[in-house]
């Protein structure tokens, strides 16, 4: 879907910072994109091209997802609801656990901001096992709603995100793979 000019110019952008946050982890930094608006742009416009027809509305993945779903969500005129960590976010939520390599997450979605039977893409900027998205994933359909598509500037494909997300039978879109 995107063009090789887009995909060189963001792997030129995106930082690769190593050991961070803890050793071992190369961790992607995507802020300097925020530099270049032109280069942002292409990028919705490309994440937006993916969902357009497809979607009746958005939910992002606090927070970098916030930085990009949004923006699609108004290129494309639909509803964009925050999934956000939990604690964050006044009643009525609906909340939904989770795994990590060590210890465990949360991650909460207002409830009656989704209809049931909405196409919903989820929107995240990196894809890495996958649980924070699997959990998202949940959460939506705990609300009737359908994980139609999941998308993501970065899938780290050694970390097999994209086959714990086969489950929902849902498209997967990433624009770089590393
Ligand atoms: P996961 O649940 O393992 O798929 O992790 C995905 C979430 O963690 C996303 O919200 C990413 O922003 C963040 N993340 C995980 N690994 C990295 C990495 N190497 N570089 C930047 N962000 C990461």
């Amino acid at each position: 879907m995107a063009s090789l000019e887009l995909i060189k110019k963001l792997e030129e952008t995106i930082e690769n910072v190593p050991d961070f946050p803890i050793p071992g982890i190369q961790f992607k930094d995507i802020c300097p994109i925020f530099l270049q608006p032109k280069l942002y742009e292409e990028v919705i416009a490309d994440l937006a091209d993916f969902s357009r027809g497809k979607i009746d509305a958005v939910c992002g993945i606090e927070s970098r997802g916030y930085l990009f779903g949004i923006a699609i969500a108004v290129a494309l005129d639909v509803p964009f609801v925050l999934i956000r960590k939990a604690g964050k976010l006044p009643p009525p939520f609906v909340g939904e656990k989770y795994d990590l390599e060590y210890g465990s997450a949360e991650i909460e979605m207002k409830t009656g901001h989704l209809k049931p039977g909405q196409r919903i893409l989820i929107h995240d900027d990196l894809l890495a096992t996958g649980g924070t998205t699997e959990a998202a994933a949940k959460l939506v359909a705990k609300q009737g709603a359908i994980p139609a598509q999941f998308s993501f500037l970065i899938d780290l494909e050694a970390l097999k995100g994209k086959e714990r997300l086969q489950k929902f039978d849902a498209e997967v879109y990433s624009i770089l793979q590393y």
